[in-house]
């Protein structure tokens, strides 16, 4: 007997009946090959449907050629997305899951195109998109019509292909969203000028879908119940909508989300980062769920059944969308039911290799799993032919992660860390504001190597005597980084200090302090924030044109919001050439002109990190078989070194 009773109990859906409450939502995966589904997309799902989720909603279908938002939209404009669509529904329906569609139009949110140039975007209105920079062209009313008609076609399609339903998405400022916000909306016409002409679009996409498909097909809509933009939708507009559409029987669903794509404050809320409260959305859904008779569902970082069996249990949604979550651990719902929280990985909230990734253009994975996207490279439980014997030094996470998938492939692992605790950089990195769900990476990967039965041997600094003495068939070397210093001219005894040593707890002089960020990442950031809690007057130096910029875009808003909300003064496209007693000395990096900053009482040098090979060319030579795995290979980040440890340990 499960303890998340409501979480596992059945949940109707118009005509369906979902397993249990767990969802995941519709989420680009960049795994469609020319708008086709691909083998990929269908090892994605099927791996979390067999893990036991309840419903997938299969990310957004274009429903008309101007769809296209980006290069990589999956497109049910014809006939030809039927097979791709035929053959998920059938891996998905075998392991007992739900599967509904998601038709979408992004009207003036596009991104890119396939060739680079920009297409036409079609909108409501010509209003300018603040985000992507698009100006869109006011549409046409025989173009309402071509594009009401997609969507319904598109059902068709969906239907025909043997999905359970769709989801019609009028969230996040896309295209019904554009018609129901008065200030994107300026029509005069029938679609504009009033509440009701606003809502018209969208009750007429969803009359149109539900006359092509019938009864015994789900419909669903997906609303943000407020965009969290001074130029978004706002709530009680949408609670309105949601109460229309509800009563006029015209949803069997209605999916809650908040934000939108439209704005930089706004598009945060699509992914929300780790500093943003687990379920912060709750009370949203609830306002829908007390106006409507149909299920509400709810997304809003709910990585954990606890959290998901609260919001049910509080009845502030019928189901809970887990999709970062299930990103994550494709196994979560199975787990849940066993009672097995603890073997649960719990998504940190990081965005790096999920959003980040579909937001550079690749197929979506996970940091702390990166068999997720690569599912037809590693197969769950996969077994090795023969066990051997194997090393590996270092118990930072491409270590932790190597030891763990040789475990599990039946070797015996030994694994050698000098510290009193697993976690390398992991453990630095949580210590940061904003940063410290971090450190659920480190937990999650350790649960991983007690499960897969690895030897550890801690406080254990082991070298290439000690190893040739003890004989393994393989040794693993993960002996992580140490921070880089820049070659930088000296003038008297001025304080310099690694980011590593301030987050380490050293503490700094009063007065001035310099950060020289190299990176972009959300080390400089960091140490800056920190000193700057700690009362010193900050300047954060960086070689871009921002703070930040290798993070990803919601990560780094909030992180450069928090830097003008608490004073850290930043300089962009700077490097640093000198120091001395008070005065730090840079050049710009377009002009070469020098810039000084003077009053220093301190600077902290955040300039990434550099290989600890030390150990790796001690043994190449040796009579072992050599692997290297993560920073002491090449300093990176944590999710090169745990992709690392996946494919040398799947090798073994
Ligand atoms: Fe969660 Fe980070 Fe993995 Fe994305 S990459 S699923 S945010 S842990």
């Amino acid at each position: 007997m499960t303890s998340f009773t409501r979480l596992f109990s059945p949940l109707v859906v118009g005509s369906c009946t979902l397993r249990n409450r767990i969802v995941s939502s519709g989420h680009d995966t960049v795994m469609v090959d020319d708008g086709k589904i691909t083998d990929q997309l269908i090892a994605y799902h099927e791996a979390r449907a067999r893990g036991g989720v309840g419903l997938i909603v299969v990310q957004v279908a274009g429903v008309h050629e101007s769809a296209r938002y980006t290069s990589h939209i999956l497109m049910a404009i014809d006939d030809s997305c039927i097979e791709g669509y035929r053959r998920l529904a059938a891996s998905v329906h075998r392991h007992g899951t739900t599967i509904f569609g998601q038709l979408f139009h992004p009207g003036r949110e596009v991104m890119e195109s396939q060739d680079g140039t920009s297409p036409v975007a079609l909108a409501p209105s010509a209003v300018p998109n603040e985000r992507f920079r698009v100006m869109p062209r006011a549409m046409e009313l025989s173009e309402i019509d071509a594009i009401i008609e997609g969507y319904a076609a598109a059902a068709s399609r969906l239907q025909r292909a043997g999905l359970d339903g769709v989801e019609v998405v009028a969230s996040h400022g896309y295209l019904p969203a554009q018609f129901l916000n008065p200030q994107v909306n300026l029509r005069e016409d029938e679609y504009g000028a009033s509440g009701p002409n606003r809502l018209r679009f969208l009750e007429r996409v969803l009359t149109a879908v539900r006359e092509r498909v019938g009864e015994q097909f789900v419909v669903g809509v997906r609303l943000s119940l407020g965009e969290r933009d001074p130029a978004g939708l706002d709530e009680d507009v949408v609670l309105d909508v949601a109460r229309s559409l509800a009563h006029a029987c015209l949803v069997d669903y209605i999916s809650v989300t908040v934000g939108t794509s439209a704005t930089l404050a706004g598009s945060d809320h699509i992914v929300p980062e780790m500093s943003i409260r687990n379920g912060y959305t709750a009370p949203c859904s609830q306002r829908v769920k007390s106006l409507v008779d149909v299920p509400v569902f709810v997304a809003g970082r709910i990585n954990q059944p606890q959290e998901a069996e609260r919001i049910l249990s509080q009845d502030q949604a019928d189901a809970c969308i887990m999709t970062r979550a299930l990103i994550c651990d494709p196994n979560l719902a199975e787990l849940a039911l066993a009672g097995a929280t603890d073997d649960i990985r719990a998504c940190i909230g990081c965005n790096q290799a999920c959003i980040g990734h579909f937001h550079a253009g690749y197929p979506i994975s996970c940091i702390q799993h990166p068999e997720t996207g690569r599912e037809l490279l590693y197969p769950r439980g996969a077994r090795s032919s023969r066990s051997r014997s194997v090393a590996v030094v270092g118990g930072g996470p491409g270590g932790m992660k190597a030891a763990a998938v040789a475990a599990e492939r039946g070797h015996r692992v030994t694994l050698y860390e000098a510290q009193p605790q697993l976690g390398g950089q992991i453990l630095l990195a949580q210590q940061l504001p904003g940063r410290e769900e971090f450190g659920g990476a480190a937990s999650n990967l350790q649960r991983e190597l007690e499960r897969s039965g690895v030897t550890l041997e801690m406080r254990t600094r082991i070298g290439a005597i000690d190893l040739a003495a003890s004989q393994p068939d393989v040794v693993i070397v993960a002996t992580g980084a140490r921070p880089y210093r820049p070659a930088l001219e000296v003038m008297g005894s001025p304080i310099i200090v690694d980011a590593w040593d301030v987050i380490s707890g050293v503490s700094l002089p009063r007065g001035r302090v310099v950060v020289i960020d190299w990176r972009g990442d959300w080390t400089g950031i960091g140490v800056a924030r920190m000193a700057r809690a700690k009362g010193h007057d900050v300047t954060l130096c960086v070689r871009g044109y921002a703070a930040g910029e290798a993070l990803q875009q919601y990560v780094r808003d909030a992180h450069l919001a928090a830097l003008e909300r608490e004073g850290v003064r930043v300089h962009p496209l700077v490097r640093p050439f000198g120091v001395d007693e008070d005065t730090v000395y840079l050049q710009h990096v377009l002009t070469e002109k020098p810039v000084m900053i003077h009053d220093v009482a301190a600077v902290v040098l955040a300039c990434g990190h550099e290989s600890d090979s030390q150990l790796l060319g001690e043994l190449r030579s040796g009579p072992f078989e050599v692997h290297a795995v993560g920073d002491c290979l090449a300093a990176r980040t944590l999710e090169e070194a745990v992709l690392e440890g996946l494919r040398v340990a799947s090798a073994l």
